[in-house]
């Protein structure tokens, strides 16, 4: 991250390059969404792939899942969401009638506005799930999930059933959860409808504090992996009156976002037994695991609990940097390689030249084989090629000249140093730390 790293810079880049964009910006936007364009669709990808992997595939006691996003109303009575669980207090300008979240106000009696200043009305409790109505005649209500962990747990049973697992073990799942905010703000980091990639790992109560540690590793990792560094991760552990009902411990791992300082990336909660033990009592089927030589008991649960677009928000923080090359500024954001966009881009020397591109091309096609995210360039000079690809993160480009058409070599440039080297095409794939 660059000292001088703000939001708006962040914000202008994911704009002008094709990351992020207004949700519904030519009808003048609808507050709390964003879209996601190729860069930042691609970039969305690579973490979720990331997780996925670290997660699920690189672990054995682990259960992949995608539930359905609209679930029975009794899953949010019985979770505690449609009642006061799952509120944030609201307060409300009587002047210019704009609304806040009364816990994020210092001073509870005037608009924060310092041009209206008007009087705060009563704080009131503001549900944040979006309801529905499901069948051609309205007739069923339904929410919007604010949380992909109900699926989960509904679907225990399933799992136990159809993939008989030891414990200990996790359910994972990727998901689009949606909450009607009071204010969202902050970019990408408040919205009304995000990502959550959550697991539910089940434990036997007595292991929980052991497994609750093992899994403070593996969230740091988590944030290595990203390539956050350690100094912008901070641990809160959040105190016994802030518990969530359900929760006997909870730290939230905080990021260090420019301009806004650690806020909450990611959560690791422990549940205890309260979801399987509701959904028992409300569905009344067993939720019960039974072990092989003894008695059936209900599993506690741990939960790391990450945001998508949170992650996005602190991996984009972090590679922001801004140095001198050439006797210039330049922008560039130094993003790991398996989560930059584009990891390599190809241009011929000269667009003008139709051998020089007709190469460029032939290799562009031959490497995109094995590097699906390439990007070919042909448009102005490559010193500003190189610029554009530093600014979304492509880690090499790959330049074709009038010596590859005799030899088969080719100049390739390293993002963070600006270097280039001369390679045979040959030995391409294998000089790529991708
Ligand atoms: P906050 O206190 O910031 O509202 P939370 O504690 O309610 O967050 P959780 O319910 O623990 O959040 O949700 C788990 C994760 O989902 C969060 O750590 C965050 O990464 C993400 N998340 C929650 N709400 C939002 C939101 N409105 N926009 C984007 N991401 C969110």
């Amino acid at each position: 991250m660059a000292d001088n790293t703000t939001m708006e810079k962040i914000v202008s880049l994911a704009k002008r390059r094709g990351f992020i964009f207004q949700g519904s910006e030519i009808y003048g936007g609808l507050a709390g969404t964003w879209d996601y364009g190729p860069l930042g669709v691609a970039l969305k990808n690579n973490i979720k792939k990331l997780w996925w992997d670290t997660f699920v595939d690189g672990r054995s006691d682990m259960y992949g899942l995608d539930s359905a996003i609209l679930m029975n109303e009794k899953v949010w009575e019985v979770s505690g969401h449609t009642g006061a669980g799952f509120t944030d207090p609201l307060i409300e300008c009587s002047k210019c009638k704009k609304r806040f979240r009364e816990d994020h106000l210092e001073d509870t009696s005037k608009c924060p506005d310092a041009k209206c200043k008007g009087e705060l009305g009563e704080k009131r409790d503001s549900n944040l799930m979006f309801e529905t109505k499901v069948g051609a005649q309205g007739d069923t209500k339904s929410y919007l999930r604010p949380e992909t962990a109900q699926g989960i747990f509904v679907n225990f049973k399933n799992i136990l059933d159809t993939m008989r697992p030891k414990l200990p073990f996790g359910i994972a799942q990727i998901g689009k959860a949606f909450r009607n905010e009071i204010a969202p703000r902050d970019f990408i980091f408040r919205t009304r409808e995000f990502e959550q990639m959550e697991i539910e790992y089940f434990v036997e109560e007595s292991t929980w504090e052991s497994e609750f540690e093992k899994w403070r590793e593996q969230v740091l990792k988590w944030t290595d992996a990203l390539g956050l560094s350690r100094e912008n991760i901070r641990e809160y552990e959040v105190p016994a009156d802030e518990l969530a009902h359900y929760s006997k411990r909870t730290i939230d791992f905080e990021y260090n976002y420019p301009g806004k300082g650690f806020d909450e990336l990611l959560g690791l909660a422990y549940r205890t037994d309260h979801d399987l033990k509701s959904h028992q009592e409300g569905s009344g089927e067993k939720m019960t695991f039974t072990p092989i030589e003894g008695v059936p008991f209900i599993p506690h649960v741990i939960e790391p609990s990450f945001g998508v677009e949170r992650a996005l928000m602190a991996v984009l923080a972090e590679a922001y940097t801004e140095d001198e090359m050439n006797e210039d500024t330049r922008v560039f954001l130094k993003l790991k390689p398996e989560l930059a966009p584009i990891k390599v881009a190809v241009f011929p020397l000269m667009k003008n030249k139709p051998d020089l591109v007709a190469k460029a091309r032939e290799v562009f096609e031959e490497l995109k084989e094995t590097i699906p995210q390439i990007m070919f360039d042909d448009n102005g000079n490559v010193g500003k090629r190189y610029r554009r690809q530093d600014e979304i993160g492509t880690p090499y480009c790959i330049t074709i000249d009038f010596d590859t058409l005799e030899d088969n070599t080719v100049t390739l440039r390293d993002r963070d140093t600006g270097e280039q080297k001369r390679i045979a095409l040959n030995a391409l794939i294998e000089a790529l730390e991708l």
